[in-house]
């Protein structure tokens, strides 16, 4: 039951009423018996400064960050992760002592769905990255500093694949769409296969990856988890490639913030069972 002592917690964005945020969030806290609750702030794009002026006003203890304010908040923060700092964007607000501090989450929440969700080691893997926007460059980073055995990152701006590449450091390269088929895991950053790009004339979307070209060995990720068997899943799924889409990155994302607000283990269990409903329910509506 909320009270005079329940601690705060939100996401900040627009549109954010389709956010599996509050969800995945008030169940983790009740999971872990905190004394927390976490809504959803419909915050217009260029009010990012105003949103952080009414944390520190009203001791909000943490804010996630969604488009469009993920690079505005930036400056009005007192501490940067470094993570956050080169990719210039920000998705996890905590308040320490008064001060305000931002971390990247993505990165490392993507390492984690591979590594505890699907049990898979990335040392020595050839990794392919399709897509090199805001997620694609914290993937990318993210795997840079994993041991990976190769990174190439493809995508349809090269300037933006060699700005990807450049963030994840020294073994990474741009490629083109066929070095997918060198690739031990390949991973689509990109939104195709959200359903958002259809056309007028109703022509469905191409395929970021050309599923025929990968090894029967790859593993196919897809960062999207909504639908959660994507047309490029389905199609590596048809192949008999092992996919994963996007759900677990994004649980992983949310228990490092869990982790930085609350200095509590997460419980993922109860976190990932919310998310799986809160999609059943936009599914339904
Ligand atoms: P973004 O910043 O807008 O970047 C989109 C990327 O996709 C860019 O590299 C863009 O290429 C490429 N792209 C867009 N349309 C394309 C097309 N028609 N053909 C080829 N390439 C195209 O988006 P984002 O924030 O990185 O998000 C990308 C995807 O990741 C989204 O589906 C999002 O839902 C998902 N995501 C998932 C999680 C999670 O927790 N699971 C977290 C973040 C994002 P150009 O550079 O050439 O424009």
């Amino acid at each position: 039951m909320l009270s005079g002592t329940t601690r705060a917690a939100g996401v900040i964005g627009t549109p954010i009423r389709h956010s599996l945020s509050p969800a995945i969030f008030n169940a983790a806290f009740e999971a872990a018996g905190l004394d927390w609750a976490y809504l959803a702030f419909e915050v217009p794009e260029g009010a990012a400064g105003l949103a952080l002026a009414g944390m520190r006003a009203l001791g909000i203890e943490g804010l996630s960050v969604t488009m469009p304010h993920k690079a505005a908040v930036l400056d009005g923060l007192d501490h940067v992760s470094p993570d956050a700092e080169a990719l210039g964007a920000v998705n996890c607000i905590t308040r320490r002592g008064g001060e305000l501090h931002g971390d990247n989450t993505d990165g490392a929440g993507f390492l984690d769905a591979l590594r505890i969700d699907e049990g898979i080691d990335l040392a020595d893997r050839r990794v392919a990255v399709v897509g090199a926007g805001g997620a694609g460059r914290a993937v990318a980073r993210a795997l840079g500093g994993a041991g990976v055995g190769s990174l190439t990152v493809i995508n349809r701006s090269p300037a933006a694949a060699a700005r990807a590449v450049e963030l994840a450091g020294p073994g990474a390269s741009v490629g083109a769409p066929g070095d997918v088929a060198h690739a031990d895991l390949v991973v689509n950053a990109t939104p195709l296969g959200m359903g958002v790009l259809v056309s007028t004339a109703g022509e469905h979307e191409p395929l970021p990856v050309d599923v025929d070209l990968l090894q029967p060995s790859a593993v196919l990720v897809d960062l999207i988890y909504h639908p959660a068997v994507t047309p490029l899943l389905a199609a590596g799924r048809a192949r008999g490639l092992r996919t994963v889409n996007g759900l677990g990155m994004l649980i992983h994302q949310a228990a490092h913030a869990f982790r930085h607000w609350t200095n509590e283990d997460p419980p993922l269990e109860a976190m990932s069972a919310a998310a799986v409903a809160g999609l059943g329910a936009a599914h339904r509506a």
